[in-house]
Formats: structure tokens, sequence, C-alpha cells
């Protein structure tokens, strides 16, 4: 429902919860975070309202400077922790707004690829992808050229990996997805107002987009992988 990820200068838990604090008018029924910090992947998700997560997170901080942060609304799966995103393996961790319509059969050629997918979700399949790509050696870039195409429904994701810790990939087909420009730092969101207290210039990806965020910029593809450059605009949001 809710998504932003931060490719920061220096930790960003907080700053990813009060992004999520202000997507909340959305409504939601879980959340999470994931960090990249000392090559691992430090996830922490929560049933319910964000004190929870807030709560989770003071009994187990989350040091990090890139990272990416969820509220879900169930689509596919209960409202559970366990069902809350980031969606991870050791590799990858991933938020997602939306519906992949196809996850039924990407699930069953996972599964019979002899990997494990622990939850109800949709979305937990599109890790898995990611994954299989990057321990298989793929890049990032190459990877999402695979994976994307595979994609039914509608989606905005946000991807961490935990051997790139130096960039978040977005993506986008029928759910919005902004990328954020910031002094020495960027941003993705599902909206312009999550990103509102952080910087108030944002593109807007188009449909098919995939974006490569790092703290130098965005390198923005479109749906047939052509690099492309899209307008910095003057959000009107309010911080
Ligand atoms: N379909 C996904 C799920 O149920 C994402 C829902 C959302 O947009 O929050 O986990």
């Amino acid at each position: 429902c809710g998504i932003i990820g931060i490719v920061g200068n220096d930790m960003v838990a907080d700053r990813l919860v009060d992004g999520l604090k202000r997507m909340e008018y959305r409504g939601y029924d879980s959340s999470g975070i994931c960090v990249v910090h000392d090559g691992q992947l430090v996830r922490r998700r929560a049933e319910g309202k964000l004190a929870n997560l807030v709560d989770v997170l003071k009994a187990q901080p989350a040091d990090g400077s890139i990272g990416i942060a969820h509220t879900r609304w169930a689509t596919h799966g209960a409202p559970t922790a366990n069902n809350a995103h980031p969606h991870a393996t050791g590799e990858v961790a991933l938020v997602h707004n939306g519906i992949i319509e196809n996850f039924k059969s990407l699930r069953d050629e996972l599964t019979a690829a002899g990997r494990t997918l622990d939850s109800e979700t949709d979305t937990e399949v599109v890790a898995h992808l990611v994954s299989r790509e990057i321990e298989n050696g793929a890049s990032p870039e190459d990877t999402m050229k695979t994976v994307l195409p595979r994609l039914r429904g509608a989606f905005a994701l946000a991807i961490a990996f935990r051997q790139h810790p130096d960039m978040l990939i977005g993506a986008r087909l029928g759910s919005p997805l902004v990328i954020g420009y910031g002094e020495g730092e960027m941003y993705l969101g599902s909206d312009a107002l999550a990103l509102a207290p952080l910087t108030q210039r944002i593109s807007y990806l188009e449909e098919g987009d995939w974006v490569v965020v790092t703290k130098d910029g965005a390198r923005i593809y479109d749906a047939d992988n052509n690099a492309v450059e899209r307008d910095v605009v003057t959000s009107g949001a309010s911080a």
C-alpha cells in the first residue's frame, strides 16, 4: 500500500518509519522495514499499527544507511507479521504495492525448482525470482530485464540487495512510484507526500519504467530496457 526507500548518508530507520506515518491515511494492516548493513539484510516487521513496528525497532534496532519500508493492505494472505513486507531471501528484500496476478504459476515453478516460500502472499514469488537470478551471478540490472517481463498484474516495487549496499531498484506497472532527488541522497516513494520532508524534487516513473537509484542519482529504463529521462518536477506536497 505504501512504499518508501532511502539511499542515505546516515541511519535511515527513523526516516523510513516517518515516511510510512505520512502514508497511514491510505490504510494498512501491517508494516515492515529492511536495511542493508555490514553485508546483511536486517529486517523488522509487525502486525497492526506502526506503533508496533516502532516497538520492535526499539527492542531490535535496524542500523543502516540504505533501506526500504512498507505499509501493507493485504490482498493475498492474512494480515500477519509473517505476511508483512519486506519479503526476503538471503540475497534480496522487496516491498510491493498491487497484485501479482500470475503468482500461483510462478510459485509452482519456484517450489518445483526446490525453493521454499514462507508466506501466503502473491509478493514473495517476486523476491524469489529476483534472488534466483542474483544467486546465479546476474547483475541487479540484468535480473530486472529477466524478471519484470514475467510479472502479470499491477505493481510498484522497491528492492534492496545484500551484495549491492549502494543501490535500490524500483519498478512500476499499474501502481505509482516516484523518485526523490535529495542532497547527496536519493529516495523512492509510492507518493510524493511520503517524501515531502526529504525532498520536493520528484520524478514520476511512467508505466513499465524501472530505475536504479544510488547516491549519485537515478538511471531510468523503460519497459524495453532503453535508458530514458523523466522530468524532475517540484512536488506541491507540503512537509
Ligand atoms: N498483494 C500484496 C500483498 O497482499 C501487496 C498488497 C499492498 O498493496 O499492500 O501482500
